[in-house]
């Protein structure tokens, strides 16, 4: 993809080859990342869409069998929109909220929708998680930061300079914010309604307590692709 943005344009490469030295993320410098069967609007103020979190997507459409249902969905910490916008593309008569605190990261989102014609069907709200909502909605998905603190330096530099802190580190222990989401998920879900979360590495077993706590059942714990547990599924009690 890169030979067409630079094509016949040698200072140009220069410069996307300087900018990638300093470790700027691919993404950010193509300004879009393909994330399921679309490529997806990023910049410095969203997380890059990684290929772990298409197993949330994967397990949703396993949770959801009939892809045909006026599901309502709920995204918090929609980032680039990825994961809401690719469930609205599975599910064409689903309609979605998604909520991020990041004007910033909204403002890609919206585009995001835009770009794939759901603008219609997903409302973005700029919020502090499910403060805000009351509706009892069918699926609630989240990545939410997860890194902790004191891991923050140690990333890589493409991620700890280049990706927003406020999209990576969960507080002190990188569980903060599933306790906030585990607390407030049961009154914005149906029964029976489903949960599903992203996770770092180590985080599944705590995680699934959180929400256990909180009256969900375990329903899953799903590897991504790399054999690392990423994703746990859970059950409104
Ligand atoms: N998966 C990202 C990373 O390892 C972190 C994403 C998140 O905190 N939700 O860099």
């Amino acid at each position: 993809m890169i030979f067409e943005h630079v094509q016949g344009d040698e200072a140009r490469f220069e410069e996307l080859l300087k900018r990638r030295e300093a470790r700027e993320p691919l993404s950010q410098i193509l300004g879009e990342r393909g994330f399921w069967e679309h490529d997806f609007i990023v910049n410095e103020h969203v997380l890059t869409p990684r290929p772990d979190s298409e197993v949330l997507i994967e397990e949703a459409l396993k949770c959801l069998p009939n892809k045909e249902k006026p599901y309502r969905f709920l995204d918090l910490g929609t980032g680039s929109g990825c994961l809401i916008l690719t469930l609205l593309h599975e599910f064409p008569n689903a309609s979605a909220v998604a909520v991020d605190k990041s004007p910033e990261a909204l403002a890609v989102a919206n585009r995001n929708a835009q770009k794939l014609g759901f603008q219609n069907r997903v409302e973005f709200q700029q919020a502090d998680w499910a403060e805000s909502l009351t509706e009892g909605f069918d699926l609630v998905i989240s990545n939410p930061p997860y890194i902790p603190m004191h891991s923050y330096e140690g990333l890589m530099p493409e991620v700890r300079d280049h990706e927003p802190i406020m999209a990576l580190v969960g507080g002190e222990d990188g569980l903060e914010f599933y306790r906030t989401i585990s607390a407030q998920a049961p009154a914005i879900l149906q029964q029976g309604g489903w949960l599903i979360f992203e996770v770092g590495i180590g985080q599944t077993d705590q995680v699934a307590a959180l929400a256990e706590q909180n009256g969900f059942d375990l329903h899953k714990i799903r590897k991504d692709y790399g054999g690392i547990e990423r994703a746990v599924i859970l059950q409104k009690r």
